[in-house]
Order: C-alpha cells, then structure tokens, then sequence
C-alpha cells in the first residue's frame, strides 16, 4: 500500500479543563490540530500525519510540540518565534453549561503564514492539506492570501486540498469579510467540510443542498455538509449526491471536536479508496463516539 501524507494548517492551543476538585486539567487543541491527532489515531502507521503551526521557544509551547510528537504527529512545519507563545483558553462550568474565555490575541500561530519559503518547503510533496475558516480567521488579510497562494500552487502539483469554513464570527472584524474570506479559501478546495447550522445562518443557504451547489459553484468537486444530529449531504463528482443518516446519539456529553473528528473519520477513509457513503459513515462513526465523551480528544475505535 502506497504511504500518504497528510498535513492540517492551523493554531493549536492550551485548553485549561475545570475538574471536580476545582482544579484544572492543562490539555492542548483546536479544530485542525484535533482533526490531525483523529488522523493520526484512525490511518495506518505507514501514513504520516504531520501539523503545521507557529509556537514560541518557551517551555509551553516545547510542551505542546512534546504532545504532538509523543502522539505520532510530525512538527517540521511548525515555526518557532522567539518572541512569541503559544494561545490560551480555559473553560468554566455554571450549572453545566461551558463557557469560554481566550488569551489568543498575541499567539504564535497568527504568524504561521508570515514566511513563504517555510511553508512552500511545509506543503512540499503532501497528499492531504486540511486547513479552516479558523486558520483564516487568525491570520493578517496579507498572509491569508500568501497561505492561499500556497496551497492553490500544492493543489495544481496534484495536491487534494480540503478546508472546513468553521465560521467563528467572534475572530473577524465583520460578518461580510468572513464570509468572503471563506468563498475565496473554497476556490483553492477540493473537498469542502461546513456544518449547514453555520453555512445556512452566514450565508442563507435555505438546505444543505444550497450549501452543495454554492461550493459547487467555486470549483469543489466535494462537498459534505455536516448537521449535527440530522441527515449529512455529500457531493462528489464521481458519485453525484450521496446522503447518511448518523445512528442517533442517545446522551451526548461534549459536542467538542465533533466536526473536526467527523473530518478525519471521513477523509481518512477517502484517502484510502472508501466510496462515497462508506466514507461518510466512517465520519459519523467516529464523532457518534468523540461526543459521548468529554473533552476534545477522545480515543476512538475504529
Ligand atoms: P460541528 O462540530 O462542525 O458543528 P456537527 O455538530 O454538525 O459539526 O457534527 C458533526 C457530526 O457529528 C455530524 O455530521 C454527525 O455525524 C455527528 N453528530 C453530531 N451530533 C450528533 C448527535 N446528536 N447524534 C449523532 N451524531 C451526531
């Protein structure tokens, strides 16, 4: 079987995790770097899965470089910046409902994109490029459009590009920009990954099949829209229109990570030759078993 390689773009951070006692528990995610530890649990050893991301030169952020290679996660694409670390958010528990607060504003990873030549050498000869709106999101309109350089060129090499628009308006200046931001990143995408709750209220898509023919539109041949709970919609251009119904999830404990992992269920799965429908039922597979679980993290089975 022939190796892949496969690389997600994006910021990692420090979660801080309220336990029971009232202390906390330090973990380290966020939306790419989960989808990257899912591949990494859900692909054969064989395949490498590696980040790319910028941290500092302290003693935390050598920690979350410790995490990922401890977890089989390559960080040669992960720039270190002297004087910078890494962001921070710490969640809270009132009456069972999270909140979050962040400490981001001066992160390492909004300067991922600032040098072409590292990540030109980053996206060198991968097979898979996972980044999101999230990425975007962090990134100065300048490097934005330097990171979409990149991997409009990787894609023309005979990279698949795939991208979840993860729309957080809360990291844009406004609605508008997001939204433009995210059509312009769909136009260097193979694979399109939205959740139809996002999608439908940005854009005002009225179905999920909106959402398929407005990406359809920019030049994915595929598209999957995620819905929570409900019927997932998929196009691809070999299959045409493909739907799944996920098994309905009786307690769910932490939706946390359940798109990203859903992402690395399904293009795992795709990488490796899986139809259409085989691939979608892999996604729902696993994130049906990321939310009975707290945390973003969860170990699944495949
Ligand atoms: P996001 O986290 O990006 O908003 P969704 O909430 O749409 O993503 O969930 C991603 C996937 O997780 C869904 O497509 C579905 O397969 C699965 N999922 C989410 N909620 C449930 C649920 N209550 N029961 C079963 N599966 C679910």
């Amino acid at each position: 079987m022939r190796n892949h390689k496969i690389l997600t773009i994006g910021e990692c951070m420090v979660e801080m995790a309220p336990r029971e006692d009232g202390a906390y528990t330090r973990n380290f995610a966020g939306d790419s770097f989960n989808t990257a530890w899912y591949l990494r649990h859900l692909l054969p050893e064989s395949d490498q899965v590696g980040y790319c991301s910028a941290v500092g030169t302290d003693g935390l952020s050598t920690s979350m470089l410790s995490f990922m290679e401890a977890a089989g996660i390559t960080t040669q694409a992960v720039r270190r910046i002297p004087e910078r670390t890494v962001g921070l958010y710490m969640i809270e528990l009132s009456n069972g409902e999270r909140s979050f607060s962040y400490w981001r504003g001066e992160s390492a990873a909004k300067l991922l994109a600032q040098d072409r030549s590292f990540l030109d050498a980053a996206v060198m000869d991968q097979d898979l490029i996972l980044f999101s709106g999230i990425t975007l999101a962090i990134l100065s309109e300048q490097h934005r459009q330097q990171l979409l350089d990149v991997l409009a060129a990787a894609r023309v090499r005979g990279t698949t590009i795939a991208f979840d628009p993860n729309m957080r308006l809360r990291l844009w200046p406004d609605r508008q920009t997001m939204c433009d931001a995210v059509m312009q990143a769909a136009r260097v995408a193979d694979v399109v990954l939205p959740s139809f709750d996002e999608d439908g209220l940005n854009y005002g898509d009225a179905s999920p099949q909106a959402t398929i023919e407005r990406y359809r539109a920019v030049g994915a041949g595929c598209v999957v829209v995620k819905n929570g709970p409900e019927r997932l919609h998929a196009f691809s251009q070999q299959e045409g229109s493909v739907v799944f119904d996920p098994v309905p999830v009786e307690t769910v404990v932490d939706t946390t990570a359940a798109g990203d992992s859903f992402n690395a269920g399904f293009l795992s799965a795709r990488l490796h030759g899986a139809a259409m429908a085989d691939a979608l039922a892999k996604g729902a597979s696993v994130s049906a078993q990321v939310i009975k679980s707290r945390g973003a993290l969860v170990s699944v089975s495949i």
